[in-house]
Parts: C-alpha cells; sequence; structure tokens
C-alpha cells in the first residue's frame, strides 16, 4: 500500500478545490491522503454538501475506506482500493455543484475497465462553478480532443439556491489520454450569448441582451433567450460562449436579487472582453481545470493570463501527487504559457 500523504487544504484560494483534485488524484494513482483544513478561507469552512458529495461519488467509485466524511467536517482520510465502472446515481441535495463531483471522479472513470453512466442531481447553474454549458462545451470538447469518450447531457436546470438539476454523463475508458497543447484560439468561428431564465419575467434576458448588444458590439441574432420549462426553482445566467478553431471558452454571470440585469450582463461581457483583448486562448476558469487532465495525459501545455490562485492550487496538489511541475513563461503583457511537464 503507498504511503498516505497529508495535504493542508489552506492552501491557495483555500476552497473546494484543494479537496477535490486529491480526491481525483487519489483515485487515478492509488495513493492515500489525509486533508486537513478544508475550505478553511471560506466563510463556512469544513464539508458542505457538495464536497461531501464529490467525497462520497469518489469514494463509491473508488471502493474507498473514508474516515471523517460527514458535514462541516475539516479533516478526511480517504484510501481508495479499486475502481468499480458502470451505473451510478448521486445526489447534492442542495444547490451544490453536480459538475464539480463530475470532474471529480471522471479522471478514474477515464481509467476504468468498462464503461459508466453518472446521474448527478443538485446545481446545474451556481455561482462559484462551471455552469453547465462550460463543462459540456468548454471543457469536454478538450477531453476529447485528448482522446477521451465523453457526453454530458443537461436533464433538468438546477440554479442556486433551490438546485433540483440533474446532469448525465456518459463515459467510456480510453488507453490513456494524448498530450496536447492549447496555445491558439485559430480563427473565429462563431458566437453567441444566451440569457437562461427561470420562473423569472422574461423582460429580465431582453435586457441583459442588450446590455451584451452594447457592450460588445454584437447583433441581436446572436443572442438567445431561454426560458427554462420546470426548473428546480427561479434563476437567471448570462452566457457568453466564444467559439475559436482550437478552443470555445465561455463566460457567465448569475441573476441576484438586488443586482441589475444590466450589472449581470456587464460582468460577462467584462469577463469575455478580458479573454478577447488578451488574444490567449485558455481564459483563467478553464486555466485552473486544464492541469490535473494535462498531467495524466504525461504533459502539454496552454497559454491564459495569469495565474489565478485556483491555478495555483492545482499545481500544488499535482506536485503532491505526482512528479509533475507546471513550468510558466510570461509571453506578452497578459499572456503567460503553462506548460505542465511530468517526470517519467
Ligand atoms: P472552488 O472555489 O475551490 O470550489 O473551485 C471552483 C471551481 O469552479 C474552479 O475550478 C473554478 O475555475 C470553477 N469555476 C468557478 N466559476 C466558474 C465559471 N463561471 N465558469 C467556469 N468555471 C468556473
Amino acid at each position: 500500500m503507498k504511503q498516505m500523504l497529508t495535504i493542508d487544504g489552506s492552501i491557495g484560494e483555500g476552497g473546494g478545490q484543494a479537496l477535490r483534485t486529491s480526491l481525483a488524484l487519489s483515485l487515478v494513482t492509488g495513493t492515500p491522503f489525509r486533508i486537513e483544513n478544508i475550505r478553511a478561507r471560506r466563510a463556512r469552512p469544513g464539508l458542505m454538501r457538495q464536497h461531501l458529495t464529490a467525497v462520497n461519488a469518489a469514494a463509491t467509485i473508488g471502493r474507498a475506506t473514508v474516515h471523517g466524511a460527514e458535514i462541516g467536517s475539516r479533516t478526511i482520510e480517504f484510501a481508495p482500493q479499486g475502481l468499480v465502472c458502470g451505473e451510478h446515481r448521486f445526489s447534492v441535495g442542495t444547490a451544490g455543484s453536480a459538475t464539480l463531483v463530475l470532474q471529480t471522479i471522471l479522471p478514474a472513470l477515464l481509467r476504468g475497465a468498462a464503461p459508466s453512466t453518472i446521474v448527478v442531481e443538485g446545481g446545474t447553474h451556481n455561482p462559484l462553478a462551471p455552469p453547465f454549458e462550460f463543462f459540456a462545451r468548454v471543457y469536454l470538447p478538450i477531453l476529447r480532443r485528448m482522446g477521451a469518450n465523453v457526453t454530458a447531457t443537461l436533464e433538468r436546470h438546477g440554479f442556486y439556491p433551490s438546485g433540483g438539476g440533474r446532469v448525465r454523463l456518459e463515459v467510456v475508458p480510453c488507453a490513456g489520454l494524448r498530450a496536447i497543447e492549447v496555445v491558439e484560439r485559430g480563427g473565429a468561428v462563431g458566437r453567441r450569448a444566451t440569457a437562461v431564465l427561470a420562473a423569472l419575467p422574461f423582460d429580465i434576458a431582453r435586457r441583459e441582451l442588450d446590455t451584451v448588444c452594447a457592450q460588445l458590439g454584437w447583433d441581436a441574432a446572436e443572442c438567445q433567450p431561454l426560458a427554462v420549462k420546470e426548473p428546480g426553482g427561479p434563476g437567471n445566467v448570462v452566457e457568453v460562449e466564444l467559439e475559436f478553431e482550437h478552443v470555445t471558452e465561455l463566460f457567465a454571470a448569475f441573476g441576484e436579487r438586488g443586482v441589475r440585469a444590466e450589472v449581470v450582463a456587464q460582468r460577462a461581457c467584462a469577463e469575455a472582453a478580458e479573454y478577447l483583448a488578451a488574444n490567449v486562448p485558455v481564459g483563467r476558469h478553464l486555466a485552473d481545470q486544464l492541469p490535473l487532465p494535462f498531467a495524466l495525459a504525461g504533459g502539454g501545455a496552454f497559454v491564459s493570463l495569469s495565474a489565478s490562485p485556483h491555478l495555483e492550487t492545482q499545481c500544488d496538489i499535482l506536485r503532491r501527487f505526482m512528479r509533475c511541475e507546471v513550468r510558466r513563461r510570461q509571453e506578452s503583457a497578459a499572456a503567460w504559457r503553462f506548460d505542465v511537464i511530468v517526470e517519467a
């Protein structure tokens, strides 16, 4: 049995990512770990429902022995003992992010002995997590380029704070991921903005899309409102999607009580504008999600904006579980190149 690693969960931004990345890497490397100070820098530290669901999902997939898996827990021990593919259903029980739970177990499922179908019930559109469309149209296409056979379906929208959404993931294992580089966008292929509304007045979507047209200089034909039928509860998200030859990026902002629709749309536009001006292929959120699959592929490179605390956390945790280093080099005022290097 491999030696147990001890991880300090307060590193970097001190959120749930250190835990989820440790779970993902523990499953694929078979290394047991103990994590302390879970979410130490968050207002309500310790395991919340989303993190507990990620722990339980990883424990099921990895037939793991777990200590401390309860709400509020700040320390857990996790020791995987194999891999159980097949059909699994996990329920967050709140609006905690379903996509973050899926990102935790997907790398292991890709290495399984048989296909898997995973259904996660919870939030599909939460602030501070990848919205479903980001997961399906930005993150998964990169994994597919690396050789993964994986598809996601949104079966029901679940907005924060009610949740009640459902995502299905189908995974066919592959012999191994291919190392790739995402260092250029390539030519523009398409762009669109969507204002999604659940149980809210339609006028909100109109004002948001008018704002997108004004801020980004887009045409109304590139913007579409989407009213969700049978949502788990009310919610609103504005998504600005930019499709290029080599990468698709998506910038999201969420409707909030007391925040004007115009301001919500401006937030998504500001992120999109920063990305466009920097002329990089990989935006800030995608940047912290690439090092893990790239490391499992044996390496890779991407060009993005300056490193976020989330990206630093990913690099730290990868270094602990694998002989992996992420080297960086500034390429221009706004662009940085990140090389994921794995020692043989
Ligand atoms: P944590 O804050 O530790 O729970 O980690 C949140 C994860 O969700 C990170 O990988 C973020 O990059 C990702 N994330 C947060 N907001 C977005 C967004 N709007 N689009 C895509 N990914 C996001």
